[in-house]
């Protein structure tokens, strides 16, 4: 055989960056079963708890009940149906713009939307920790691909530079997560908004961590930064996150709307997600708008673990979102204090390189909303006992 995939696996696993899937046999929330063992978790993206919730969980089988289960076709021939599209007009009121698409997915999203705008002959500009499907979509779109410096505004001008030099007549696209997904810190988006606006470049904002915890209603970075359209004239939410459900949508003028229905290859050809899915997301949608509240107790669980954290004198990064990553360094220690946890009952997920850059492998804690504030004590307890022996191990 001329595959040997047996040594590319084990290759692998001696760089401890071999992956397991945990099997979870219960619904998402902070405690589960996961490989027969109960669990308090700590790793999951349900920011506000809606996965699991009575409420879009009823949504869900009421719309099954009327709509059926199956989209069955894709949006243009006759897939698109009532639930997508008072989601979508959901969701453009959410963003404040004059349209919203829905996809069936974030890396779907992504790679529609780059590919649409961005071709031979243009250029795209992204931060060098952008998700993976957005680093996978500035490549396939075939223009000009250049990261630039983590939330650097200056390297990112450089950049700009170099690409109206290198291709005078084309457009420039420039992405970033608004949320970084493994670090937790939020975009400098004035910021970039103003250096695109300055070099006539347009800026792409991928908001999945954002939506749901930020913004006084939800609305993610750029209501918590009060950017408009022309700031942000892409902006890209996922609906797996704090929404609870799936899916993800762009949001945008009306001309861009329009583009993706005709350009965006990952729109047009596959089949619409299930409508009943569409209404258990308008349900969920309705609690991230108004119950305050769990934005409120999800923050003050952030600033608890906060405190907790660095009296423990771990080192967080510079975060103040529900994602709280504890910077470790050697993927081989991340996995061992992540299986020291396990032995007490948690699960907080290690996070490997080609995941995070090479020698920042980390323990990224997500926080939520479901969680109570004795949990996050037990969390920081078992920290408190796994921190001392996992350096008295280095030593
Ligand atoms: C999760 C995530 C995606 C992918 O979204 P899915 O709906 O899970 O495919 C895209 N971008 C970012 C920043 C993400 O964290």
């Amino acid at each position: 055989m001329s595959f040997d995939l047996s040594a590319r696996l084990a290759a692998r696993r001696a760089d401890n960056l071999y992956r397991q899937r945990p099997l979870l046999e219960t619904p998402q929330g902070p405690e589960v079963v996961v490989d027969g063992k109960p669990l308090l978790a700590f790793c999951n993206n349900d920011y506000l708890g809606l996965a699991n919730h009575p409420e879009v969980i009823a949504a869900w089988k009421a719309g099954a009940e009327r709509w059926g289960v199956g989209g069955g076709a894709s949006h243009l021939v006759i897939g698109h149906s009532t639930p997508h599209h008072e989601l979508e007009e959901a969701l453009a009121e959410l963003t404040g713009r004059p349209r919203a698409l829905l996809f069936s997915t974030g890396y779907m999203a992504n790679l529609g939307a780059v590919t649409a705008l961005v071709g031979q002959g243009d250029t795209v500009l992204e931060d060098r920790l952008n998700h993976a499907s957005l680093l996978d979509a500035g490549q396939l779109s075939g223009a000009r691909f250049s990261r630039y410096l983590h939330n650097d505004a200056e390297s990112l001008c450089l950049r700009i530079a170099r690409s109206s030099k290198k291709e005078p007549e084309g457009n420039t696209l420039v992405v970033t997560d608004g949320v970084f997904s493994m670090d937790g810190d939020l975009a400098d988006l004035p910021t970039l908004a103003a250096t695109c606006k300055n070099a006539g470049a347009w800026l792409m904002v991928d908001d999945a961590h954002g939506f749901g915890p930020l913004g006084a209603n939800g609305g993610g970075i750029v209501e918590h930064y009060g950017l408009s359209m022309e700031d942000v004239p892409v902006l890209v939410g996922t609906l797996g996150k704090a929404f609870g459900t799936a899916g993800a949508f762009v949001a945008g003028s009306q001309e861009l709307i329009e583009t993706l229905v005709q350009f965006a290859r990952p729109y047009i050809y596959t089949t619409s997600q299930p409508p009943a899915l569409a209404c258990a997301t308008l349900q969920a949608l309705k609690l991230l708008r108004t119950e305050h509240w769990r934005r409120e107790h999800l923050n003050a669980l952030i600033q608890q673990f906060r405190r907790g954290a660095e009296a423990i004198g771990l080192e967080l990064m510079d975060s103040f979102t529900p994602i709280q990553p504890i910077l470790i360094g050697d993927a081989g220690r991340a996995v061992r204090l992540s299986q020291m946890l396990r032995e007490r009952g948690l699960m907080v997920t290690a996070i490997r390189p080609p995941t995070v850059p090479a020698g920042s492998a980390r323990l990224r804690v997500t926080l939520s909303a479901a969680h109570s504030e004795v949990q996050v004590q037990q969390l920081l307890n078992a920290l408190a006992e796994c921190w001392p022996l996992m350096e008295a191990a280095d030593a």
